[in-house]
């Protein structure tokens, strides 16, 4: 292998700057690539790394080892820890190299007249002894076949957006074959967490058929991978009470709880008060986790809806709503939105996943 000064040189040149990032990563390399029998890894095609970070020493693990993400020899762990795991893949042995947390804090203690401490870092880095630096640990880990550079497979579709996939990234939810981005409801990582669920109202006229569409479409999207919640709006022209009389939780409620929850092993049920009346957004964050929310009725709310009609020509609720994404009917109407017969549930579904779910 080439010097550590050469080497250094070279990775600072490809980073683009000189830093402690540099001395550090070019280290941890030489430290790894010897611990794994390998002198020259530039052109060896038998190193495999494992890098944890996304730092500037990645740069220079890059750098020192050749490996890259394009040939498939180095394998990003988005971990945010300073640390990589050396593979050589013909002799299976594996190193992890840990950056020492404390390192930074003895760097002054190695360099003198030293008042930045960020060239502290950088010189003391050169010099400061390997176990001061790193924690070296030997690991059992055999790269599997389908990780490693030369493997070649089967390219699948994405049973959401129809997009190819490679080499056995997808993953099946519910029977289905779909991306990593589309299983987990976004592109980045954790995106999901931080999306409030979609809503689609499904508005019409009493005994439209709305709650049968809403019945078809929740086995559709669940199968297609979504988790679907439903809300029912009822009007208050009669009382009506779900919770039976003289059961435990009704008594608590007559008692004058505001709110009671009645907790089963499969079930949670929740009995509050509304609080005069709730907003859509308010009732919907009560749901817990889920990608899309069908709503019967509040037809008025300017969201994304669809509206049924049924069979006996009844003028559309929101024939001049701008949210209106479509009808569902069994006869002919004049519109401007797609129309669909109450039994075409696929394609409302694809409709709903394009206009609704897979909207950012
Ligand atoms: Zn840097
Ligand atoms: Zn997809």
């Amino acid at each position: 292998m080439r010097t550590f000064e050469d080497l250094l040189k070279e990775s600072s040149a490809i980073h683009g700057h000189h830093c402690a990032g540099q001395v550090l990563g070019v280290r941890m390399a030489m430290v790894g690539c010897r611990e794994v029998g390998i002198d020259e890894p530039r052109g060896c095609k038998k190193l495999v790394v494992y890098v944890e970070m996304d730092r500037c020493a990645t740069d220079a693990v890059q750098a020192v080892t050749g490996c890259s993400l394009g040939k498939r020899t180095l394998k990003f762990l988005d971990y945010g820890k300073m640390a990589a795991t050396f593979v050589n893949t013909e002799t299976q042995q594996a190193v992890r190299v840990l950056a020492k947390d404390d390192a930074r804090a003895l760097a002054p203690h190695y360099v003198q007249d030293c008042a930045n401490p960020r060239d502290a870092q950088k010189q003391a880095y050169r010099i400061m002894p390997e176990d001061a630096l790193f924690s070296v640990t030997p690991v059992s880990l055999r790269v599997p076949a389908q990780e490693m550079p030369g493997y070649r497979g089967d390219r699948v579709q994405c049973g959401a957006c129809g997009e190819g996939i490679n080499y056995h990234r997808e993953v099946r939810v519910n029977g289905r074959t779909l991306c990593i981005p589309c299983a987990q409801g976004g592109l980045l990582p954790n995106h999901k967490a931080e999306t409030t669920p979609k809503i689609l109202l499904i508005v019409g006229s009493k005994k439209a058929g709305k709650t049968t569409l809403i019945e078809k479409l929740i086995p559709e999207l669940s199968n297609r991978g979504y988790r679907v919640a439903t809300v029912k709006h009822h009007h208050s022209d009669f009382p009506v009470s779900v919770d039976t009389a003289g059961t435990d939780t009704w008594r608590h409620r007559q008692a004058g709880a505001a709110s009671v929850a009645l907790a089963t092993p499969t079930d949670l049920a929740m009995f509050r008060d509304s609080e005069g009346s709730l907003s859509l957004d308010q009732i919907v964050s009560t749901l817990g986790r889920t990608d899309i929310v069908l709503v019967e009725g509040f037809h008025e709310e300017p969201r994304a809806k669809i509206e049924v009609l049924s069979n006996s020509l009844n003028e559309p609720l929101c024939k001049t709503d701008g949210h209106l994404l479509a009808f569902v009917t069994p006869s002919a109407h004049q519109t401007t939105v797609p129309t669909f017969e109450p039994s075409s549930i696929k394609p409302l579904a694809d409709l709903i996943e394009r206009k609704v779910l897979r909207v950012l």
